[in-house]
């Protein structure tokens, strides 16, 4: 036992911020826990849309989500080294213990991005808030990406904004990952919501003022935003950490680093074997008990004790369709969905309490927090199917 451990959590979004508080709350009290982030807030992402489209705000001052016990240093790490960091301000760091916790953001795919918007970082959001604010009526809106991240971002800005024609590209079906009924129940929305949905627009490029599909036409445009998969930051491989393909920290099951037991990844920028994680896509739902367990396995190596594997089972996907309507999707712990859908109004309802409840999850009192067991899980060695 290392009563006097210090442990650095680098990134403080939602697993950051869940790991922090809960190892605070779970360590004896001369372990110092210091966080690192490059901003003095919160960043609410599943709120980016929102304050894009100029219905919403998305930032809480860190203090009041971090446990007060939290030390805060507001700069961004720039290398990770053995039981030492360097901040992009120049300071050294020591640890014993580090939280990989950087996140994810706007992730790229096809050329001419430097035309599009995205609705996935603080920045880029505020960016597209304020290039929305200086359209006229009757301007274009492409949004690309037909996830939920493209669903809720073309919904809030169709609803804010109803003299602009806002358009939705997706090189396949929308929102597949729901039901059969519960993606129906999308669509209907989006259309009432004025939002034109084009399923199998694949696009191809982005130009000024156009977008270019694979078929070889191209549809003017005025504003486009990108809603593509989100990227991570390539923060561990310039640290010679293990990485998957994309980026992401590879650990063992506890979430230790593989080959870095005292290095442990939480969040979007974790890559668990796949065994125990292959149902976690990138989500803040993932993202909190991935910061918990993550906590717990410090919180037991500190301890001198074994960490537990990683078990988390999926609940909701939960899309806001504008402030008055939504699709709350039952799923099972593997993320596939079950026959319940919420929808209108009530969906719109419980989709905020899940959004404000977020942050009472996260904060000081989150060493109490508990999740859903995850699906059952293949032996090691087994081969699990793609
Ligand atoms: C518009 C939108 C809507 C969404 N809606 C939903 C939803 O409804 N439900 C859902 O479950 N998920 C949703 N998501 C996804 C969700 O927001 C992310 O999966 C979640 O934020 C991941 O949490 P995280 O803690 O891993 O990372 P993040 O929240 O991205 O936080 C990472 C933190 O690390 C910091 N950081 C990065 N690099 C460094 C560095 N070098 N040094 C120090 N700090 C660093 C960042 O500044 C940030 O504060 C949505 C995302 C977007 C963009």
């Amino acid at each position: 036992m290392n009563s006097t451990a210090h442990v650095v959590i680098v990134g403080a979004g939602y697993a950051g911020v869940t790991a922090a508080n809960r190892i605070r709350a779970g360590a004896h009290p001369d372990v110092t826990v210091t966080v690192v982030n490059p901003v003095p807030h919160f960043v609410e992402r599943i709120r980016l849309h929102q304050y894009a489209a100029g219905s919403g705000t998305a930032t809480v001052p860190l203090t009041d989500v971090l446990h007060p016990d939290v030390r805060l240093l507001v700069d961004a790490v720039d290398r990770i080294g053995d039981r030492s960091l360097t901040l992009v301000g120049g300071t050294v760091l020591d640890f014993d213990h580090l939280v990989y916790a950087v996140g994810s953001g706007p992730g790229g795919g096809v050329p001419g991005m430097e035309h599009a918007h995205t609705a996935a970082s603080l920045d880029d959001a505020e960016r597209l808030r304020g290039r929305l604010d200086a359209t006229s009526p009757g301007a274009v809106v492409t949004v690309i990406g037909g996830g939920l991240t493209g669903v809720e971002s073309a919904a809030e800005i169709a609803e804010q904004r109803p003299d602009l024609r806002v358009r939705l590209l997706s090189s396949g079906r929308v929102a597949t990952g729901l039901s059969e009924s519960g993606r129906k129940s999308v669509v209907r929305t989006l259309g009432r919501l004025g939002v034109e949905v084009d399923e199998g627009a694949t696009v191809a490029a982005i130009e000024r003022g156009a977008v270019v599909l694979a078929n070889g036409t191209t549809a003017p445009t005025d504003v486009t935003v990108w809603a593509g998969p989100f990227a991570v930051p390539d923060l561990a491989r310039r640290s010679g950490l293990p990485v998957d393909d994309l980026g992401r920290l590879r650990t063992d099951d506890t979430l230790a680093a593989l080959g870095h037991p005292n290095v442990v990844g939480v969040g979007d920028s974790v890559a668990p074997p796949e065994r125990v994680a292959r149902h976690l896509r990138m989500s803040c739902q993932a993202a909190i008990p991935l910061g918990a367990t993550g906590a717990d396995t410090v919180l037991a190596q500190i301890a001198g004790a074994e960490p537990e594997p990683l078990s988390i089972g999926m609940v909701l996907q939960c899309i806001s369709l504008g402030r008055h309507a939504g699709v709350v999707q039952v799923v099972r712990t593997d993320d596939s969905p079950r026959w319940l859908v919420l929808r209108g109004r009530i969906g719109a309802f419980v989709k905020e309490r899940v959004c404000r409840s977020t942050v009472r999850w996260i904060g000081p009192r989150t060493g109490t927090y508990r999740w859903l067991s995850g699906p059952a899980v293949a032996p090691e060695g087994a081969e699990v199917s793609a």
